[in-house]
């Protein structure tokens, strides 16, 4: 922990090249009657804007669409069963992409909608089709606008809470910078609700089990997010290689502000999201199977190309799309780990073949490339 140069910190959200802002619904929705805060949102969509304007590519995780759908179906207040709030956020998502869409609108700016479940992030398969639409979305320079799936999410296979969805998404597309915008202005040696000498923390440079320790149950009215989520936020984005920030969103301009050195409380990364995403494709995961390679690919591995499947001469094993496979040398020698854009029945039938007749041999037009460059990584090399 350091007393921090909050200036200096706010260098990795001015640097950053992709950004994920979390927004809690306590920001974006008045408590006392429900309805979008118009005055904050265009502010945040100006910031947003100028963002965009210096090349930065932005994702949006936003919540409001329960607190906004239940004033909508005019439910009873109090808390709702599951059931209840699925039905909220049916209702209210419509509005809050809507604020979105006429918010940004006026600086030129397209909003794409993505409801994801947990499913989405965890199963290595749709984690792949989550990750390659979120970037090409990003590369058509809209402005994704993540939210839970709430409306089919149950119990046992939901996030909860934005901030932990924030933190995948923000692995997913391998942001720089992870903003988690809520009424927390940041972490404290204490609950500042309880004891008057509670520090305010502005910078972690180390997330050590005694920073942990220091997040009580801290819940908003509106959201359901508290300190403890933001921490186990703080650490998912900072595994994958993102600076995170925790700060209170409630002044008008929330990212000039952070920008210009306002008061947050900064964690600082230690390796870069391609360095913590080859570390996790190189150690975490256990490869299911293999493809060997010919000359030629194991080339154009060594020279930084992704693997085609006409340079494929042989697959082995069983396995899904997403799921890390090893890559082999013609002499069948280890050269390095990957994530297959194809399950093993399909690459055993497009192997050895051009990539312009992938959809004829599979019936459908997936990825030209079997194993691609950001997701894998070469022993020794
Ligand atoms: N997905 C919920 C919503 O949009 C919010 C979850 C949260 O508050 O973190 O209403």
């Amino acid at each position: 922990m350091g007393t921090g140069d909050q200036s200096e910190s706010a260098r990795g959200l001015i640097n950053a090249r992709r950004v994920v802002i979390k927004i809690g619904s306590s920001l974006l929705v008045h408590a006392d009657n429900g309805r979008i805060n118009r005055q904050w949102l265009g502010t945040l969509c100006e910031d947003i804007s100028r963002m965009r304007a210096r090349g930065q590519q932005v994702v949006l995780v936003s919540s409001g669409a329960i607190a906004l759908g239940r004033r909508m179906l005019r439910m009873a207040p109090g808390a709702l069963r599951l059931e209840e709030s699925q039905a909220a956020a049916a209702a209210g998502q419509v509005l809050l992409a809507h604020a979105y869409l006429e918010t940004l609108a006026p600086s030129g700016l397209q909003v794409a909608q993505v409801l994801l479940t947990l499913s989405d992030t965890e199963q290595r398969r749709r984690y792949l089709n989550a990750r390659n639409t979120l970037k090409t979305l990003l590369d058509l320079g809209a402005i994704p606008v993540v939210n839970e799936n709430d409306t089919v999410a149950t119990e046992e296979i939901r996030y909860g809470d934005n901030d932990r969805l924030a933190a995948r998404v923000a692995q997913l597309v391998s942001a720089d910078c992870l903003v988690l915008l809520s009424d927390i202005d940041g972490l404290y040696s204490a609950d500042p609700g309880l004891d008057p000498q509670a520090r305010f923390i502005p910078l972690v440079e180390e997330l050590t089990p005694e920073v942990e320790a220091l997040a009580g149950e801290s819940r908003s009215d509106v959201g359901s997010g508290g300190m403890v989520t933001k921490l186990i936020a703080a650490r998912i984005a900072l595994g994958a290689g993102c600076h995170v920030a925790i700060a209170s969103g409630r002044q008008e301009y929330p990212l000039s502000s952070l920008e210009s050195g306002g008061r947050c409380t900064w964690f600082i990364r230690h390796a870069s999201p391609a360095a913590a995403r080859k570390q996790w494709i190189a150690g975490s995961l256990q490869p299911h199977g293999s493809l060997q390679l010919d000359a030629g690919a194991r080339t154009a591995l060594l020279s930084g190309n992704s693997l085609l499947p006409a340079g494929v001469t042989a697959v082995q094993g069983d396995f899904e799309r997403g799921d890390a496979v090893q890559l082999l040398g013609p002499d069948a020698r280890v050269l390095g780990h990957g994530l297959s854009a194809y399950s093993s029945a399909e690459a055993r039938g497009i192997m050895g073949v051009r990539s312009s007749r992938i959809e004829q041999i599979l019936g459908y037009r997936g990825r030209d490339e079997l194993v691609h460059r950001d997701d894998l990584v070469l022993f020794g090399a």
